[in-house]
């Protein structure tokens, strides 16, 4: 078969097939039951992507392809094999700012390869077409803004840029807009410029992205991460399409699509979790206090506590227990605990559910894919709008590890970094249970009033360690 007859007929329908793969797969990935299946989906179809792109491409030197692959799939694989499952979000912002990174250098190439070094004298709208110069900087503006805006997310996810706390330059909203402003100047003026005589543009244009990505990622902080990290992925998605844009491959627009439009949908229904509109999250700086916030005092006065012991003996009597997990639980690794605690409290007839937030650790559905890791029933772990009602007639609450996403003062205090965000309502119910190591805030940095409330009990210690404590007590009742 001639490489005209591969190109024509057998490369579109492998493109065919990967995007039928890519759609199918992502709708799998929407439901929890399904979305092992939707990766594996989505994989097949990546690698007919691959597979359609070097048909495509016919004779090219394969070593250089065959060693890029090489490399990217041992360090992909040593990133894999050694990320802990609570830096899991770290690694999704480290992906996605080389996502936009990629795209922003498969564009440049295609610009320095038509434009400086076989371009001549025509301005760069005339030697690859205005659509695709304009797409060129687009990839440029959007990739560099993901790429540098994702490393900051990566360092403030650490803690290791101020403790993830928002950081306010003066005059920011007018540095940013100008910078913006200026750097869509000189992407339109490297569309007009003639040859090489555009460099100079198209650099100030990635010098901009680049600073953009830091600017307006820095003054966002507490607890509204989640959303930047999806908007960022929804970014990495645009540069992917516009990059497809520019090389002419229909897959990669469709591909950076569906991502844009996932992470668009994702950070919609994040904005809708935390009860924050899209814009007041990216302006940032919400909340911002001298780390207490929520007003009043950091001090806990009236906390009571118990050990494992006494908690089964409350048990021992429930008959309705409401388990929270939070990012504790990740950090101890205590999901096959939990799922040993709760079959002992099924068998003796309790029943037992799992309330899931929304923003619950550090990614979103952490918590799913933490309890799957425990083969927990998909059908016992019930979202906040589901369970809410429930802890009224609750009798026992479980938090493990959690604290940002059971703290009352979102409702109460409008001045607190978590203001308006719904919470899971835990201290509705009868008699409440906080395992944690210590009085130390969450990702949010406030104190937690429910641990005052006559209901509580904290548990202080690891969560596993606890756990197993308290399976010990079950088990002898
Ligand atoms: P939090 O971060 O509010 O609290 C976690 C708690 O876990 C800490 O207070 C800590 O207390 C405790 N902990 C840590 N290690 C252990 C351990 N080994 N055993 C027991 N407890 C432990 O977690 P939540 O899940 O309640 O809330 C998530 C927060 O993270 C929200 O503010 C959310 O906005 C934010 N976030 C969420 C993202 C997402 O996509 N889900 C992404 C980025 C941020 P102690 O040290 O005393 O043990």
């Amino acid at each position: 078969m001639s490489h005209e007859v591969i190109q024509s007929t057998v490369v579109p329908i492998i493109y065919l097939v990967s995007t039928v793969l890519f759609i199918f797969g992502i709708k799998r990935l929407s439901k929890v039951k399904t979305a092992r299946q939707g990766n594996t989906l989505a994989a097949v179809g990546m690698l007919l992507a691959i597979v359609g792109a070097l048909l495509e491409l016919g004779t090219v030197d394969y070593r250089w392809i065959a060693g890029g692959m090489i490399l990217g799939t041992i360090i992909g694989a040593a990133f894999a094999i050694r990320v802990q499952m609570t830096s899991m979000p770290e690694m999704v912002a480290l992906f996605n700012g080389f996502g936009g990174i990629a795209s922003a250098l498969v564009a440049t190439s295609v610009y320095w390869k038509l434009v400086v070094q076989q371009g001549g004298a025509g301005t760069v709208a005339e030697v690859i077409g205005t659509d695709e110069a304009i797409t060129v900087m687009l990839s440029i503006l959007i990739g560099g803004i993901t790429f540098t805006g994702s490393i900051v997310a990566l360092m403030k996810l650490q803690g290791s840029l101020k403790n993830g706390q928002p950081i306010l330059l003066p005059a920011r909203h007018f540095i940013t807009f100008g910078l913006l402003f200026a750097s869509i100047v000189f992407g339109v003026i490297a569309v007009v410029a003639a040859g090489s005589d555009s460099v100079q543009w198209v650099l100030l244009l990635a010098g901009g992205a680049l600073i953009l990505g830091i600017l307006l990622t820095i003054p966002i902080g507490g607890a509204d991460m989640p959303v930047v990290v999806s908007l960022l992925n929804s970014y990495s998605g645009v540069a992917a399409s516009m990059a497809g844009f520019v090389i002419g491959n229909p897959l990669l627009i469709i591909g950076g699509a569906m991502v844009g439009a996932a992470g668009l949908i994702l950070t919609q229904i994040m904005c809708v979790a935390m009860n924050r509109s899209l814009l007041n999250v990216l302006v940032g700086g919400f909340g911002v206090t001298d780390g207490a916030g929520g007003g009043g005092s950091d001090e806990y006065t009236s906390v009571t506590s118990c050990g494992p012991e006494e908690a089964a003996m409350v048990l021992e009597d429930a008959e309705s227990v409401i388990i929270i997990p939070g990012y504790g639980l990740a950090v101890a690794q205590a999901q096959h605990a939990v799922r040993e605690l709760a079959d002992l409290l099924k068998a003796r007839g309790t029943k037992v559910t799992y309330g899931i937030h929304p923003v619950a650790g550090r990614m979103p559905g952490h918590m799913n894919v933490l309890l799957a890791e425990a083969d927990v029933p998909y059908e016992e772990l019930l979202e906040m709008d589901v369970i809410n009602p429930e802890f009224k007639s609750t009798d026992v609450v479980i938090i493990l590890g959690a604290n940002d996403v059971v703290n009352p003062i979102a409702s109460k205090d409008p001045t607190s970094p978590i203001a308006g965000m719904p919470i899971l309502n835990a201290h509705e119910a009868r008699s409440v249970f906080v395992v944690k190591r210590s009085l130390s805030p969450g990702y949010a940095g406030i104190k937690n009033e429910l641990f005052e409330y006559d209901n509580t009990m904290m548990i202080f210690g690891d969560a596993k360690k606890v756990l197993q404590g308290l399976i010990g007590e079950v088990k002898d009742l």
